[in-house]
Parts: structure tokens; C-alpha cells; sequence
């Protein structure tokens, strides 16, 4: 089901919102989401596993707005969490800390403290370093650290550079040997239980080619600890799963699941799966406002009111990601542009040689805008950051204040 598409007059609509009604309520850059969009991303996970013992464990870094938190805790979720930040958002937003995995390569002494205090389901150990640092702090604090250790399967996954995690070259998960014998260790430790493994290869995958190779892996991994006496509650599989930005194909969520479930049926294993992209990127999209046409010796530009640190997926991944015109105006002439913000740099830019007929003043939407968006926002050229609305059907509110001008020096002394 589309939720922002075009209604009979051609206006660009939330659900049953008008999009420019939205830009001039509230103002640009402006984040919208679709509650329904997210309900709708988090039941075909849910009713994809079906009988099977899960746990879909939503990632907080693609959208970590407390309202979505809630939506996604409402809902039965669980969390996939990367630092002490996060868990503290899904415990503001009342979520489950029983239902929290906590994945990352540099878990301090205070953030480890914390997760074990707060009783969360699992820290996924990506170090043997970090794996003794949780036993030291967990027996200090006469406590046990339920552990998995994050295999790294090196296997391609055939996505961007920045986004790929499971080759042997990045810094996540430990290889397939080394966490056999990291489990091993782990027995001998004080403090630590261990009830999973996990892996995590990459982001935005459009095949499950690489989803299988990793799981292969994983199970034969399985198998050898079985043989040892290590036998698992879990199996999480991590997140990666891609959407649709342009004319990507990739697998639905169903099939999806349903590989991976057939893979690890009869292991007696529950999965946890960590989605966050496939859960908010269309579930949200960007309005902007354009400020000036300006024509170049080579290009034209569309200069809008939004830029990099608001959306920086364009400069950082050279992300291509589908602008439109929020009205069509009829006005305006057609020309190919480059889309370019504010921002005092060369990479700010939204988009590349896009078709557009559009006027100074007209409001432009980015789809796909719901993951990695507002979260990897910043205040770059002493910019408030965009306010973020969430719409259910024809309702609207505010789900975080556009910042003001003094939210930007809080916490600075003169
Ligand atoms: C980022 C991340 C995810 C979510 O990845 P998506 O591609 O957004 O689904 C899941 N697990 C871990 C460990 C991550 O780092």
C-alpha cells in the first residue's frame, strides 16, 4: 500500500493529509511519517513469522523518535539498541528492557552497567576484549550478562561500502573460528550466560543471497557448539533488509522471513530479527521548501530549505533518493535540476538531474526519508533541526518541536 502518493487533484497526501497543508501548518524541512505505513511494515513482520518463537527486535538508529519507539513497544516489539543513548529512549518511550539486544563494537564500562541494571535480553559481543569487559562488570555488580557473540560470516552483501558489515575487513563480529572459540571462553567466564549468537552483514539488500550464505554459516556454527554443550535460546539475524527508493526489487518481507525460518526450523531456536529500514524508510518522507531557481553555466540548480544535515544519505552513500513535487504546478516549467540545500559544502545535495517543474516557494517531497534521516541529522551551519509530525489517517501532531535558534547553543558557556 502506498501512503504517500497523489490524490485525484494531484496533491501529494499523508494518508489523508494534504502535504503542502502539513509544510505551511508546521513549516520545512518538515518529517512526516505514516503511522498506518508503520503498523502496517510491523504486522507483515509479525504475521510472516506466524507460529514460529520470534522476537522482532526493531533497530532504534533508523528513526529513534520516541513516539515510534512507543508505536513499535505498543505493538509487541522488542529493540536492537547501539549505545546507552538509545537504550535510555526505549526505557522513556516504555519499552521492554527484556526485549532489548545491544549491538556495537565499543560498549563502555557505564553504557554496560546500565543494560545490565536495566535486565536486557542480550548484549551481542563483538570483542573478546568486550566480552571479559561485560563479565568484569557484570560480576562487580553481582550480576549475570545473558551474551551472544556477533559472528562476523564475511560474506558479500552487495550493498554500498559504508553500509556493508559482514566482510572480514569491517570492524564488526568476530569470524566464524574465533567465535567458537570465544564461546568457549565465555563458559569459563563469571557473570556470563550465554543464550544466543547473532550477526548483522549489511544494509539495504535486495536479495537474500547473502541473508542465506550468512545463515549457512551461522547454523553449521550452531551445530559445533551443540557438540560442545552450548546450546542457544536465540538466533538473531540481524537487520539489512531493503526497500524500495528507486527501482530497487527487493524481497518482501514474507519471503524474507520465510527463508530464513525455513532455514532454522527444527534447529528448537527462537529468531530474533533487528529491521529498521524496511520498518520506517516508507513510512516517512521530507518536505522542503525551494527558496531559489538558479540557473548555472551547465546545470541548474534548485536550491531548497533543507540540506545534509538534515538528510545526509545523498552526500554520505550517494543515495538516490526520489523527489517530487508536493502540487503540480502548472505554472512552473519543466527543467532538470539539481536539488542542493543550504549547507556550505559541494556534497549538500538531495538529488541529481531530477525532473522537476517547480517554482520558488512550491514545497518538493522525498520519499523513503524514514530511516536514517532525522536520526543521523545534525546542527551543521548553526541549523535547528526539522520539526518531525506523524500522521494517522486525517490527525496530525507533533511528534518532536522544529528546534530553536537557543537550542542551539544549550549546554555552551560564553
Ligand atoms: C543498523 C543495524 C540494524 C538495522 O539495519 P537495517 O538495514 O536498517 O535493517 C540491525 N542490526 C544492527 C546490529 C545494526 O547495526
Amino acid at each position: 500500500m502506498e501512503f504517500f502518493s497523489r490524490n485525484d487533484n494531484g496533491s501529494m497526501m499523508a494518508e489523508d493529509v494534504s502535504v503542502s497543508f502539513l509544510a505551511r501548518q508546521y513549516g520545512t524541512p518538515l518529517y512526516v511519517y505514516s503511522e498506518k505505513a508503520l503498523r502496517e511494515h510491523f504486522s507483515e513482520f509479525e504475521q510472516s513469522a506466524g507460529d514460529f518463537p520470534h522476537l522482532i527486535c526493531y533497530a532504534v538508529k533508523a528513526n529513534s523518535n520516541l513516539s515510534i519507539l512507543r508505536l513499535m513497544a505498543s505493538l509487541g516489539a522488542g529493540f536492537d539498541i547501539v549505545s546507552g543513548g538509545e537504550l535510555a529512549r526505549v526505557i522513556k518511550a516504555g519499552g521492554d528492557p527484556a526485549k532489548v539486544v545491544y549491538s556495537g563494537v565499543a560498549k563502555t564500562e557505564s553504557e554496560i552497567s546500565a543494560a545490565l541494571n536495566a535486565g536486557i535480553l542480550s548484549f551481542n559481543v563483538e570483542s573478546e576484549a568486550e566480552m571479559e569487559r561485560i563479565s568484569r562488570v557484570a560480576v562487580s555488580g553481582n550480576t549475570t550478562a545473558r551474551i551472544s557473540v556477533r559472528v562476523n560470516p564475511d560474506v558479500d552483501a552487495g550493498t554500498h561500502p559504508y553500509i556493508s558489515t559482514g566482510l572480514k575487513t569491517n570492524k564488526f563480529g568476530v569470524p566464524v573460528e574465533r567465535a567458537f572459540n570465544l564461546y568457549k571462553r565465555a563458559l569459563e567466564l563469571p557473570g556470563i550466560k550465554i543464550v544466543g549468537i547473532d550477526c548483522h552483514i549489511g544494509s539495504q539488500l535486495t536479495s537474500l543471497a547473502p541473508f542465506e550464505d550468512a545463515l549457512d554459516r551461522i547454523v553449521m556454527l550452531i551445530t559445533r557448539l551443540k557438540n560442545e554443550g552450548i546450546v542457544l535460546e536465540h538466533i538473531d539475524v540481524g537487520g539489512g533488509l531493503g526497500v524500495v527508493y528507486n527501482d530497487e526489487v527487493p524481497p518482501s518481507r514474507k519471503s524474507y522471513m520465510d527463508v530464513i525460518i525455513n532455514k532454522i526450523r527444527g534447529l528448537n531456536i527462537k529468531l530474533i530479527c533487528e529491521p529498521g529500514r524496511s520498518m520506517v524508510a516508507n513510512a516517512g518522507i521530507l518536505v522542503s521548501r525551494c527558496e531559489y531557481l538558479k540557473e548555472g553555466e551547465t546545470v541548474n540548480f534548485c536550491i531548497v530549505d533543507t540540506a545534509m544535515n538534515d538528510m545526509i544519505r545523498p552526500s554520505l552513500y550517494q543515495a538516490w533518493m526520489k523527489i517530487e513535487e508536493a502540487e503540480m504546478n502548472q505554472n512552473a516549467s519543466d527543467a532538470v535540476y539539481n536539488v542542493v540545500g543550504p549547507v556550505c559544502e559541494t556534497g549538500d545535495f538531495l538529488g541529481k538531474d531530477r525532473h522537476l517543474q517547480v517554482a520558488a516557494g512550491d514545497y518538493l517531497v522525498m520519499q523513503g526519508a524514514g530511516a536514517y534521516g532525522f536520526s543521523m541529522s545534525s546542527n551543521y551551519n548553526s541549523r535547528p533541526r526539522a520539526c518531525e509530525v506523524m500522521v494517522s489517517g486525517s490527525d496530525h501532531r507533533i511528534i518532536r518541536k522544529r528546534e530553536t535558534i537557543e537550542d542551539l547553543w544549550r549546554g555552551e558557556e560564553l
